[in-house]
């Protein structure tokens, strides 16, 4: 009897050992207050599955050789950049003056180590600029000109605008202007559906990584930097807690330090990921001001997917199981 009870001990803890093992994804693809059952097309909708899907195998598909977290929240993202479908890489909301100005960071969890780019013009994946600036710069930000510079210097692929540049960017920022009027001072609004792209991943040894990218806020000022390249508002990670990678209202993120404050309520309060975010999305930035979302993946590999808007384009995949993907409020993923 006691030889059975020790061996199913011992199965036990190499089943949670296994467990701990595997690795584990988690991204967005912004989130916003037309994302409705009403408002979207059944089209629309399967093209955004796919396209979440995709981006997930392609994660997993480094993580499977051994590669870093790091490289599968690049590798993941990539893909999102790359369709037409969210606003980050092709497909970038427009500036007032019609011009693309991307945003992406990246961050490490284990030793602090983080890479952003700001206000890029002409690269083709902002995620693997704000990589090249981790792993090769002193420096944690570069924006405008010198980033695009650095980037190139690097060897990342350049764009012109007519890649970048989507005809439905430039009627939606015609249409942007009819409603809010000819001045570009006017702050940008939270728009009913956005598009950044996002992306926490635990891998096999444990280690943390998040990154996001993003064109920004449809109509904004020629200048504006949101959070996204923010470390601590867009982006954050520490082994020791989670990964996580925020999408909304850009300004209000930024204000209240939202990837940190996630972060630090799971360090100092011990709060679990899912009440850590609860508190920050639905107190900490109200409704109607701050709208948005957030996903992450804690250091013991709970998925954290929160937001306040109607919907949030989302998904994760777990070593071992298929990629699950959401849109709408109402859609339940575990
Ligand atoms: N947070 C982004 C920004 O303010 C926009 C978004 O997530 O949709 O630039």
């Amino acid at each position: 009897m006691k030889k059975i009870l020790l061996l199913l001990i011992c199965l036990l803890a190499h089943l949670a050992e296994g467990q701990k093992d595997r690795y584990t994804l988690v991204l967005h693809g912004g989130a916003g207050n037309r994302l409705t059952p009403k408002k979207l097309s059944a089209e629309k909708r399967t093209q955004y599955h796919k396209a979440m899907t995709e981006a997930l195998e392609q994660g997993a598909a480094v993580l499977d050789t051994g590669g870093k977290a790091a490289d599968a929240v690049v590798a993941c993202l990539s893909v999102l950049e790359n369709s037409p479908l969210f606003n980050a890489g092709r497909g970038s909301v427009l500036t007032w003056n019609g011009k693309v100005s991307m945003d992406a960071s990246l961050m490490i969890g284990r030793g602090q180590r983080a890479g952003a780019v700001a206000g890029l013009s002409c690269i083709k994946n902002p995620i693997q600029a704000a990589r090249t600036v981790e792993q090769y710069s002193r420096h944690v930000l570069l924006s405008g000109a010198g980033a695009d510079r650095f980037a190139i210097e690097k060897g990342l692929t350049r764009v012109d605008s007519n890649y970048l540049v989507l005809p439905q960017r430039l009627k939606q920022l015609k249409s942007y202007k009819k409603r809010y009027g000819a001045s570009e001072s006017r702050p940008a609004n939270s728009p009913g559906k956005m598009g950044t792209v996002g992306c926490a991943v635990r891998d096999r040894q444990g280690r943390l990584a998040a990154g996001t990218s993003t064109g920004g806020m449809m109509g904004k000022r020629h200048g504006r930097v949101g959070d996204s390249p923010l470390i601590g508002a867009g982006t954050y990670a520490h082994d020791s807690t989670v990964a996580v990678s925020c999408t909304g209202h850009g300004e209000y993120f930024i204000r209240y330090a939202i990837a940190h404050s996630l972060h630090s309520r799971m360090q100092h309060r011990g709060e679990s990921g899912a009440a850590a975010a609860q508190h920050l999305l639905h107190e900490t930035l109200q409704p109607g001001a701050g709208d948005g979302g957030l996903i992450g993946v804690s250091h013991t590999g709970e998925i954290i997917m929160e937001f306040n808007t109607k919907g949030m384009l989302r998904g994760y995949l777990r070593e071992g199981a298929p990629a699950k993907t959401a849109i709408f409020k109402e859609e339940r993923l575990e």
